[in-house]
């Protein structure tokens, strides 16, 4: 008698489970594997979300953006019909004029026309003092002649339209010269004449 009860015990252990169970654990394990799917995402996105991913997230949304049609003058204070169409103008040395020239007095802040990246802060050539931003789509402008950058300005900064970028001057080859903000844009096959776009941003 003292032996059948072990005998019983073990044919249940190994009686197949009822498929209902077989049913519950697989989705419990589904539910497991979305969880961890789900706080990885989560953390991603909160990853992606924090200050210093700024940077990247920036970079990838001017990559998905198309080229800004419509730019307000990035010099405080004039307006777009007070700039000349000197857009291919004869320069020295056979150069072609690639931009168009911002008058304005010595000192009046110049800024951003789009949110961008400070793709360099340099003083070198014919620029003279100049700050490159990356803006959307990826085109490249140009704000060169500066007097000087604006206070903390750093590479790698990730800037907003309006703000400031530095002041008007006559560096580079300007020297001598009416002080103006030399304003270009390259995209991707070069110079693009940026007064188009500072008329349709007119207000
Ligand atoms: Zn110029």
């Amino acid at each position: 008698m003292g032996s059948t009860m072990p005998t019983l015990s073990g044919m249940a252990a190994r009686r197949p489970r009822p498929a209902a169970s077989r049913l519950l654990s697989a989705l419990a394990g589904l539910l497991r594997t979305a969880l961890v799917l789900g706080a990885l995402a989560g953390a991603g996105w909160w990853a992606w979300q924090q200050p210093f991913m700024e940077r990247p997230r920036t970079l990838w949304e001017l990559s998905r953006a198309g080229p800004a049609q419509a730019l307000p003058v990035p010099v405080m204070g004039v307006s777009p019909g007070a700039i000349a169409d000197t857009w291919g103008a004869g320069r020295s040395g056979g150069r072609r004029h690639e931009g168009v020239d911002i008058f304005a007095a010595r000192g009046t802040p110049v800024v951003s026309s789009t949110r961008g990246i400070v793709s360099a802060i340099r003083e070198t050539g014919l620029g003279g003092r100049q700050v490159w931003v990356l803006g959307p789509g990826l085109e490249r402008y140009y704000y060169a002649h500066l007097d000087d950058w604006a206070d903390g300005l750093q590479e790698g900064d990730v800037v907003r339209p309006g703000q400031a970028l530095g002041v008007v001057g006559d560096t580079g080859n300007a020297r001598g010269t009416p002080t103006h903000l030399h304003y270009g844009i390259y995209g991707a096959d070069g110079a693009l004449d940026p007064l188009p776009r500072l008329r349709a941003g007119a207000p």
